[in-house]
């Protein structure tokens, strides 16, 4: 079990990451993660056309630990003090090798809305290659890992992704050690300019030696009409493994639950499209998979966890299978049925179903872990096992 400890530096750590958050003057960055000894994770600041993070007033911090110290959260606010005031707010949760982040621009509706850069990350350290997590094969549901490119011999200024939309993930590998990075479940909120008047662009490019995620939310286009101020949320996560890939202990699993089963209701499974006369059977291959960000999907697994809970002792382990994620566009599935499609993805689901399921499993001394299929490539991705 992680144990979560304060210095007096207003640092915090969790497993091999400590977080520093910026206090009495605000930084460029919100907030900085130094993973093991050689790699570092910052953010950049948030642009809101001429206002930036980076002029906010000193943030307000609120740290929570949870009751057995394995977690921490802290509630950050950074208030640019000039135009229509707008804030950037974060929820940071750090537990293990797991940081999961909530950001929200909060701005009024007389915000400007021309140019909006949500920052980004930067991640320093000795990376060697990277891969990118990017859209299914057509006709898939499973997201799909790119080549391996070479991030140590790119040149300065290299653009290695430049898209239209985010990838789905980010694998930095150096030595024996990867750091992931994934967007949320909310893609469809990563790439929502398109929907209000303007374009989004994403880049992943090496300045100053260092990765750049660069996300570029919003530019209106020429000659549109300027949406209102909105507020905007977005979620993303990023993991680490410093020696090598972790597996699963030797110890039988208590029980076993497969994402592979065959009882998902309709209403629990992706969809590619929304078209009604596209039905919702793959025609070769059976039902579609499951997608977790369905309320009707983890109702299930949540009753699965609980029926369990009764007989749960000492050093239980239990065991989440043929755990990959899967692509999705169920307006219904984010619970904004109004909507045509929504694109999303359910990795992020699926790992806050693992802190749900081991908060109740923890007064027992039980956990749960994900076990990715055999000879997978999400093997060892954002901790599944
Ligand atoms: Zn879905």
């Amino acid at each position: 079990m992680w144990k979560t400890e304060y210095a007096p530096d207003a640092s915090v750590s969790c497993g091999n990451g400590v977080l520093r958050i910026a206090t009495d003057a605000p930084g460029v960055d919100a907030f900085t993660l130094r993973i093991g000894k050689d790699f570092m994770l910052s953010t950049l600041p948030v642009r809101i056309g001429e206002l930036s993070e980076s002029m906010a007033l000193p943030a307000k911090r609120r740290p929570h630990i949870s009751e057995d110290g394995s977690e921490v959260l802290i509630e950050q606010e950074n208030t640019i003090p000039f135009g229509s005031e707008p804030a950037v707010r974060r929820k940071i949760r750090l537990s293990g090798e797991l940081l999961s982040v909530t950001m929200d621009l909060a701005m009024r509706a007389s915000a400007e809305m021309k140019e909006i850069s949500a920052g980004g990350l930067v991640l320093e350290g000795p990376v060697e290659k990277v891969r990118f997590l990017g859209m299914p094969e057509k006709g898939g549901f499973v997201p799909v890992f790119s080549e391996r490119k070479d991030f140590a011999s790119a040149e300065e200024g290299a653009v290695l992704y430049d898209g239209a939309y985010p990838p789905f993930g980010i694998v930095a590998e150096g030595g024996k050690s990867a750091i992931d990075l994934i967007v949320g479940d909310d893609f469809w909120r990563w790439t929502n300019a398109g929907r209000i008047g303007g374009v989004c662009r994403f880049t992943v490019k090496k300045l100053g030696g260092s990765l750049h995620f660069l996300w570029h939310l919003f530019t209106l286009k020429p000659d549109t009409e300027m949406p209102a101020g909105r507020n905007w949320r977005l979620t993303w996560a990023a993991s680490w493994r410093l020696s090598g890939r972790k597996k699963a202990g030797e110890t039988p699993f208590k029980s076993v639950f497969s994402l592979d089963c065959a009882e998902w209701q309709d209403a629990a499974r992706a969809v590619l499209t929304v078209r009604k006369s596209a039905g919702r059977r793959k025609k070769s291959s059976g039902l579609n998979p499951v997608c977790l960000c369905s309320g009707p999907a983890l109702n299930l697994m949540k009753k699965w966890l609980r029926s369990q809970l009764a007989d749960a002792e000492e050093g239980d382990v239990f065991a989440v299978t043929d755990a990959v994620p899967h692509y999705c566009v169920s307006a219904g599935h984010m619970e904004r049925a109004r909507f045509e499609s929504l694109p999303h993805w359910d990795l992020a689901s699926l790992l806050e179903f693992r802190r749900w399921a081991n908060r109740q499993l923890a007064p027992h001394g039980a956990r749960l872990e994900l076990i990715a299929p055999e000879d997978s490539v999400f093997k060892g991705f954002m901790t599944l096992l």
